[in-house]
């Protein structure tokens, strides 16, 4: 038996045994020439997709499953030209998708694309770095902390975050990671070191209010606090977080003997836009015995700091440990970029620095280069600096101040549309390029102005609840959307709005 065992272990590695491997690089397959050709061909695609939006519905016309009977359920055993490939892209994968570059989405937040970005993040694939460490990738760790510090100087962010003291920025996959480190490293600070060797060793809290981004109780949950650490502080009438209700809430947990780790404050909610009170939130804290971390998760409003006259949305920063915006969301860069600041990155690296024995190298050993490694949560990482330095590049400041005008210019008219609307009102104060809206009538009429607005995947217009009421949210945003397309919008709802009372008043004689 032992024999037979042998023998076999030696049959495998006996090179004259296995399948005949061919000469040729894996590339050969696939060559520079016909990569060349093809390139050529997705772009001119990708360029006529985004010519052809406009054409399209917005929302595909499809049901759970479609998609995938419509594709062969093996895997092909032999290549298939890629005519074939992009052939299926255009005919069955696109017309599936909802089209979050359409001029009329307006759900959720935007997700921006834009041509630099897109070309520097095919650069990147192309490169196919891995910029873990600066020894990885010397150019791609230290575009990184350039593009960083140029957008912290870009949006008005305080010294303190810049690469050249304590501080530094790191792009991070999303907001939401961005939310998990910036808890990893409080966690760290909060216990003196212990979470990161035995594990969380007494109680620790966050804080945020009910209208923090659901990625704070995701993060609480993975940081090992579980979701009943956090604390949902009291809002005042604009959905922003109280803090006379935060200094409460610190002193009965401390009284309780819970420690409060963080707070996570958030410039521009996910629901209405609302802006926490980042400064009178450091006042309460400055009051403290010991320092809370005060991360502030401006995913969405963040970038518009681009334009001076929205500084307001960085006040405060200066205050806080660690800060975050999207690129990915409304700052023409696509997804992933999220940009990540912390005034001293001590505890963050004392929460994630590890160095086995294959990554070390001359440059970590002298301490003279970042290893991005050790801000995040992988060690593997794209090199995602080529596409928002493209970005930064092809539009330069003016371009990146004009684009969120724009949509802040074209939502304050909508927004004016809908206060002078007899049947529509705004549910919450415009905030920047967001309208939240409502029917007078109710809840009913309400969801009949945003099935009307979505009809047949016309529009992406996503909803909420505030105070426990549906709403309407139009997040203005799209590279394609034309000062028109809002216009257009306004005029439909207000026809939805006109036709859900007339539709009310029916059903009111019907029930008399
Ligand atoms: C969109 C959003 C997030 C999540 O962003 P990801 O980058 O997708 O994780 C977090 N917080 C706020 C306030 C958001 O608007």
């Amino acid at each position: 038996m032992g024999k037979s065992e042998n023998s076999s272990a030696s049959a495998a590695s006996d090179p004259s045994e296995l399948p005949h491997a061919s000469d040729e690089p894996s590339s050969a397959a696939f060559d520079h020439e016909a990569f060349r050709r093809h390139g050529h061909a997705l772009v001119d695609w990708i360029a006529d997709y985004w010519a052809g939006l406009e054409e399209r519905p917005a929302q595909p016309d499809v049901r759970p499953g479609d998609v995938r009977a419509a594709l062969p359920a093996t895997p092909p055993e032999e290549p298939e030209p890629f005519a074939r490939v992009l052939e299926d892209l255009d005919q069955l994968i696109a017309p599936a998708l909802t089209h979050w570059q359409h001029p009329r989405f307006f759900g959720y937040f935007p997700a921006n694309v834009s041509g630099p970005s897109v070309l520097g993040d095919l650069a990147a694939a192309g490169l196919g770095t891995q910029g873990m460490s600066w020894a990885t990738g010397p150019a791609a760790t230290e575009l990184e902390t350039l593009a960083l510090d140029w957008l912290a100087e870009l949006l008005g962010l305080p010294d303190r975050f810049r690469s050249d003291g304590a501080g530094g920025g790191v792009i991070q996959d999303s907001a939401s990671s961005a939310t998990l480190v910036a808890l990893l490293a409080a966690r760290e600070r909060a216990t003196g070191g212990a979470a990161r060797t035995h594990g969380i060793d007494r109680p620790l809290a966050v804080y945020a209010t009910e209208h923090a981004h659901s990625s704070v109780t995701k993060a609480a949950r993975i940081a090992g606090l579980g979701e009943s650490a956090v604390r949902h502080v009291g809002c005042d009438d604009g959905h922003r977080l109280d803090p006379v209700a935060l200094g409460e809430a610190l002193a009965a947990d401390r009284r309780a003997g819970v420690t409060p780790c963080a707070v996570i404050a958030t410039v521009g909610t996910t629901s209405s836009g609302a802006v926490d009170p980042v400064a009178e939130i450091a006042d309460v804290l400055a009051g403290e015995p010991a320092p809370v971390w005060l991360h502030v998760d401006a995913a969405w409003a963040g970038v518009a700091a681009v334009a001076p006259e929205h500084r307001n949305l960085v006040s405060g920063a200066e205050r806080a440990d660690s800060w975050s915006t999207n690129p990915h969301k409304w700052l023409l860069t696509n997804f992933d970029c999220d940009a990540f600041w912390v005034a001293d990155r001590g505890p963050l690296l004392d929460a994630l620095a590890i160095l086995p024995e294959y990554l070390r190298t001359d440059a970590n050993a002298s301490g003279d280069a970042i290893d991005y490694r050790d801000w995040q949560v992988p060690l593997g990482r794209r090199f995602r600096a080529l596409k928002l330095w493209f970005v930064l590049r092809g539009f330069g400041a003016s371009g990146l101040r004009a684009h969120i005008r724009r949509h802040v210019d074209w939502a304050a008219e909508l927004a004016q549309r809908i206060e002078a609307d007899p049947h529509l009102e705004l549910a919450a104060p415009r905030s920047l390029a967001l309208v939240c809206l409502r029917h007078r009538d109710g809840e009913d009429a309400t969801a009949r102005v945003l099935e009307a607005a979505n009809e047949g995947g016309r529009a992406v217009l996503t909803h909420t609840r505030l105070g426990g009421r549906l709403v309407v949210r139009v997040a203005i945003g799209s590279v394609h959307t034309a000062r028109w397309h809002v216009r257009e919008l306004a005029d439909e709802l207000s026809a939805a709005a006109e036709a859900a009372s007339r539709a009310d008043g029916l059903a009111e004689d019907r029930s008399r």
